[in-house]
């Protein structure tokens, strides 16, 4: 069992005595950033690709990142350290800080920053073995590439996705796929892989990042433009990734089976070298 410990403003603190004002922007505005990174085998893994999208989510929207990679990082660890979580997640966030409500930025506020750690099963998810999602109009703003607090789109659309017994939700603008609730969709036919290109339309998963290069270092083509709901229903197989999830094969699609309703080769294919380069970063502690 690990320990409920979280860290707040430079102090690591019992989770259930972690505070934030009512005024804090983050709470009456959504207006703050975050990330989330994986842990397995009590290591962080690719933290470095995490604090740098949470930089770039802080400059996007004008707030000074409060931390240092190297503070960021070794906060974590101590983190891991504390709460004793070997698999499963850090997630991470700063929001622009305590003021008086006023919808302009206020002067002088200290970001509030703070990190928890989970427990979950990655490396043996029982969600490898095929999930169901459903598409959902993207009804999120236009700068989803900010990995934002204000998520009250995704909550709907994921809401939506549970109410109907599925794991996630695919967004779409007009019948084109952009990514998932928290996730980004993939779309896999005659070997070849398709996503949405890097834009201000989705967030730039790391996952993503890792899955292409491992996917054009097996030799399959990578092609990144949107696909069409109608595509992706005819497509030999859909998957989903994030750091939280890996590669999850997508087996049915608005009720419709994909892959006749099993995980296909290349989605096995990609989720073992996912995690094969994860364990290589990661190796199991007795391994060491
Ligand atoms: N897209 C959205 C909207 C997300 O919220 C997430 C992660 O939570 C992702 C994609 C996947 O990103 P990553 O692979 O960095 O976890």
């Amino acid at each position: 069992m690990s320990k409920r410990i979280a860290w707040i403003n430079g102090q690591f603190v019992a989770e259930s005595e972690a505070r934030v004002s009512i005024f804090d922007r983050g709470l009456l505005f959504g207006d703050g950033v975050y990330d989330v990174a994986t842990v397995l085998n009590g290591q962080l893994i690719d933290a470095d690709f995490h604090l740098a999208r949470l930089g770039r989510s802080c400059a996007a929207i004008a707030l000074t990142n409060p931390h240092t990679v190297a503070e960021w990082t070794s906060m974590m660890h101590e983190l891991l350290q504390q709460t004793g979580v070997t698999e499963g997640l850090v997630y991470l966030q700063v929001t622009r800080g305590t003021a008086e409500r006023d919808f302009a930025f206020p002067k002088d506020t200290s970001p509030t920053a703070f990190a928890y750690a989970r427990t979950k099963t990655l490396l043996n998810d029982p969600n490898a073995k095929g999930v169901h999602v459903v598409t959902t109009p993207d009804i999120r703003w236009a700068r989803r590439d900010i990995k934002a607090t204000s998520l009250l789109a995704p909550v709907l659309a994921k809401q939506f996705a549970k109410e109907q017994g599925a794991f996630e939700a695919f967004m779409h603008m007009d019948g084109i796929i952009t990514e998932g609730g928290s996730s980004n969709a993939f779309m896999v036919r005659n070997n070849t892989v398709t996503t949405q290109p890097l834009t201000h339309t989705i967030l730039a998963g790391v996952t993503r990042h890792i899955i292409l290069d491992i996917a054009e270092a097996a030799g399959l083509a990578v092609e990144e433009r949107g696909f069409s709901i109608d595509e992706a229903l005819a497509a030999d197989e859909l998957f989903l990734s994030s750091a939280t999830t890996f590669v999850l094969p997508v087996i049915k699609l608005d009720g419709k089976e994909i892959g006749g309703g099993l995980p296909g080769p290349v989605s096995i294919k990609l989720r073992e070298l996912y995690i094969a380069r994860a364990l290589q970063l990661a190796p199991p502690q007795d391994d060491r």
